[in-house]
């Protein structure tokens, strides 16, 4: 169904009541989305000029169901001594002596247990698959043609031993909605893997995977509340904390001056502290690094139509339309947000290996952004305890584009008196009552 006139989507179900929402990333903008459907009057700020500019803009585009998985588990503690002794290519610690680290780094810890892993991936399952359920929905109201891919998506082993032990440990847990491939069932599954076919062991397809660009999925769902008239959107501005009496926020304070609210929502994404601190809470999100790499595609036979994770060096790759997107790393080292030419050489690297015939190698744009991490995994998202109207949906990790719907979704329906379609899902802190 295509919701093109004003009425459908600021007509709703009558709430005329204001929704602030600070972020427009991918989290911001699905939130302003789910709210207008509803008939709220939605208000949407951000520090930047545009929706989609520090984490949603470049990342991977994989709507990685296969991959909602906490990072924290018994598998984790290994890759934590590797990656502290600098053994590990794909987790880099820089920041040892931060204390925002330490703390984020033991609540990772409590949470590396097998049953705490099981929770917290139950959690991320569920969002990321709600999140399947609606975004197909989403883009027939935006009116435009399909961006998404729904074809599944691929997770290689270079590493036969690895594959060995992954291969067994879904089918010790009852299997997944997934099928393991060997080399040439890979290959056949999808020939754009036939240049790398000597480095693979095998594969896992996970049909319920899709791929789609988060950035320009953000900006045409702009333009359309936009077009609705159904969101306000104030870009270029910074919020510089929030104005409270008794015990609510009556307005976000900004460089432009004060904006009234019955309601706010931070969707800020590894900035959200900053904004809390003066209230007392400070949400346990620490800034992990990632990159990406850019080119174009100049042989579309040769690279994938599948997007995939090569799990053996932690390196998502995926193609839109004409453009090879692929993503590496993990690194710890605060808000620094330099692109380290060490990492954009180990992406280019992988791409000239791979891919080389098929792309144009000399022209490669580089990103690095900060995933806004929980140490369980899961996003906070819920209601505040300092006040009676600030909610928060931040912390989606590496996961954001997997579940920001889903989560805009919930918060929109728990907050118009509806019963969230999910509950048990947000990470948990004594400062949050989560959804
Ligand atoms: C290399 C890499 C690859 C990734 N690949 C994938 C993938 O394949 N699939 C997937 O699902 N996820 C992926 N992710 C994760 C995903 O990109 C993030 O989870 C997601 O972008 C987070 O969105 P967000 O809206 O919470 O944060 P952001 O996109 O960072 O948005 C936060 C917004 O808040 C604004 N803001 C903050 N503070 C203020 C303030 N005080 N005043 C005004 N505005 C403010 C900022 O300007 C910003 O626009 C990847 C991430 C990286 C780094």
């Amino acid at each position: 169904m295509v919701l093109n006139t004003k009425s459908n989507l600021s007509g709703g179900t009558g709430h005329k009541r204001s929704i602030v929402i600070v972020g427009a990333g991918v989290a911001g903008v699905m939130t302003a989305y789910a709210f207008a459907k509803r008939g709220f009057e939605v208000s949407l700020i951000d520090a930047l000029s545009g929706p989609a500019q520090m984490c949603s803009h470049a990342n991977a585009g994989i709507l990685a169901v296969g991959h909602a998985k906490a990072w924290a588990g018994p598998g984790a503690l290994n890759s934590i001594v590797k990656a502290t002794l600098g053994l590990d290519r794909s987790i880099i610690v820089r920041q040892y002596l931060d204390p925002s680290l330490w703390r984020w780094g033991a609540e990772f810890l409590r949470n590396c247990t097998l049953q705490a892993h099981a929770a917290n991936t139950a959690k991320l399952q569920k969002l990321s698959r709600y999140n399947c359920e609606l975004i197909s929905a989403a883009e027939c109201d935006m009116g435009v043609p399909s961006d998404i891919r729904r074809e599944g998506g691929l997770y290689l082993f270079q590493d036969e031993e690895q594959f060995r032990r992954y291969t067994a440990s879904i089918l010790d847990h009852g299997g997944e909605a997934s099928e393991i491939l060997d080399r040439d069932q890979l290959i056949s599954r999808e020939p754009g893997l036939k240049a790398m076919s000597h480095l693979l062991a095998g594969g896992i397809f996970s049909a319920a995977d899709a791929v789609g660009d988060c950035k320009l999925f953000c900006e045409r769902m702009t333009s359309y509340l936009r077009r609705q008239g159904s969101v306000r959107f104030y870009f270029n501005t910074d919020v510089l904390g929030l104005n409270t009496s008794a015990n609510s926020v009556v307005s976000v304070r900004t460089n432009q001056g004060n904006i009234p609210c019955t309601t706010v929502i931070l969707a800020t994404g590894v900035e959200t502290g900053r904004v809390t601190s003066a209230l007392g809470f400070i949400p346990n999100i620490y800034p992990v690094k990632g990159y990406s790499g850019t080119w174009k595609i100049i042989e579309q036979e040769m690279v994938p139509k599948l997007p995939y994770v090569d799990e053996t060096e932690l390196l998502a790759v995926a193609s839109y339309g004409s453009r090879l997107r692929v993503t590496a790393v993990a690194e710890f080292a605060g808000y620094d947000r330099t692109i380290s030419v060490k990492q954009t050489a180990r992406l280019s690297r992988y791409v000239t290996r791979a891919f080389g015939k098929a792309v144009d190698l000399d022209n490669a744009a580089f990103w690095s952004g900060l995933r806004p991490t929980t140490p369980s995994g899961p996003p906070f998202l819920g209601k505040a305890l300092a006040c009676d109207n600030l909610w928060l949906n931040a912390g989606h990790g590496q996961l954001g584009w997997t579940m920001a719907l889903a989560c805009g979704e919930l918060l929109s329906q728990k907050i118009a008196g509806e019963i969230p379609k999910l509950a048990g899902v947000s990470s948990t802190a004594p400062w949050i009552e989560p959804i």
